[in-house]
């Protein structure tokens, strides 16, 4: 029920504009979003690489309106690239193509995600680009296949929870793709997602054996510790060094975990979303795990 109504809440305009002004409320969300500007992110990325952990930034900001405002996140993005390069951060970006543009018109938003591509690969970077809902599979898909062609440095995201999945893990790895694995954060009907989580986990382990043994370098999104050391184990069964992969989580979860797999010679990589639409990130991450409105809040009061 408590996730039903934080999503809810994560689609209230008129909250969200209420609560952006509250004091107490930025401060609880600062669990999850170090804040709404660049210096906040390439702060918190600068924090990470201090404690050995690699960084993915993310530009708060989805399904856009207008070409001017993809404009506007492409810019945010090209802006965030020189300043990794210049602060020789060990981050990376995800970028969601809705925010570029996608609703609007495809060859714009494949243009500016090229500009971001052609941007990473000068400086050494590396763009990945997120998995959104299952409408837009297909068109993130084709994007990358198209950004490859021309060898630029992409990645995709795969949903465990879609039956399509198994499929197109192997098309992206003969395409020598680096791919993150997760579960799935939409809801998606029974007709192209497993409805139930212990059929999701099940998928997920299968997807993450075939990625391991590819011998690209992937990332192992979860902070699920079954799936952890399911995949550690399937590691050293396979005598893959520990740093032939990497996991993934988000800013903020589970830091107890991140650390102990630091500690073990994993490299980690953590999600660090910034940006002014942090409202409906952070009712999102409350719907996953109500308990974390309860952190949240004791970490305020101390
Ligand atoms: C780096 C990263 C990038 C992602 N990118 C995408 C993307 O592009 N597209 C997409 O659809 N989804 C994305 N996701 C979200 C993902 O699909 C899941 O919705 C999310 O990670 C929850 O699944 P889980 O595997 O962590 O564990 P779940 O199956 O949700 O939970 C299993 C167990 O993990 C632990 N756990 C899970 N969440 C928490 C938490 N918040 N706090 C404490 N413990 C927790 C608990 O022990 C829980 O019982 C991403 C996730 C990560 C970590």
């Amino acid at each position: 029920m408590l996730r039903s109504a934080f999503l809810y809440l994560s689609k209230q305009k008129k909250l969200e504009q209420l609560l952006l002004r509250c004091f107490l409320a930025r401060k609880l969300a600062r669990r999850f979003v170090p804040g709404e500007n660049l210096a906040d992110a390439l702060e918190a990325a600068h924090s990470l690489k201090q404690r050995n952990t690699l960084a993915t930034l993310n530009h708060l900001g989805e399904n856009v309106h207008t070409l001017a405002e993809a404009s506007a996140a492409r810019d945010a993005y090209l802006a965030l690239i020189e300043e990794i390069a210049r602060r020789q951060l060990q981050a990376n970006i995800s970028v969601k193509l809705t925010q570029l543009g996608l609703d609007i018109s495809v060859p714009d938003c494949l243009e500016n995600a090229r500009r971001l591509a052609q941007s990473a690969e000068r400086t050494g970077n590396f763009v990945r680009l997120d998995m959104e809902n299952s409408a837009y599979t297909d068109r993130t898909l084709a994007a990358i296949g198209e950004l490859r062609q021309s060898g630029s440095p992409v990645g995709a995201v795969i949903q465990a929870y879609l039956y399509r999945s198994e499929n197109d893990v192997r098309r992206l790895l003969l395409q020598g793709v680096r791919i993150r694995l997760c579960k799935g954060a939409y809801q998606e009907p029974p007709s192209l997602a497993f409805p139930r989580k212990k059929d999701v986990d099940q998928n997920y382990l299968r997807l993450m054996r075939m990625l391991l043994a590819s011998g690209i370098y992937h990332g192992i999104a979860t902070h699920d510790p079954r799936m952890i050391e399911e995949t550690r184990r399937f590691a050293r069964q396979q005598q893959l060094a520990a740093d032939s992969f990497e996991f993934q989580m988000i800013y903020g979860v589970r830091r107890d975990l991140q650390d102990r797999l630091v500690k073990e010679g994993y490299p980690l990589r953590v999600y660090i979303p910034f940006g002014k639409e942090w409202f409906p990130y952070f009712m999102r991450r409350l719907a996953e795990r109500p308990a974390n409105a309860l952190f949240a809040l004791k970490a305020v009061l101390r």
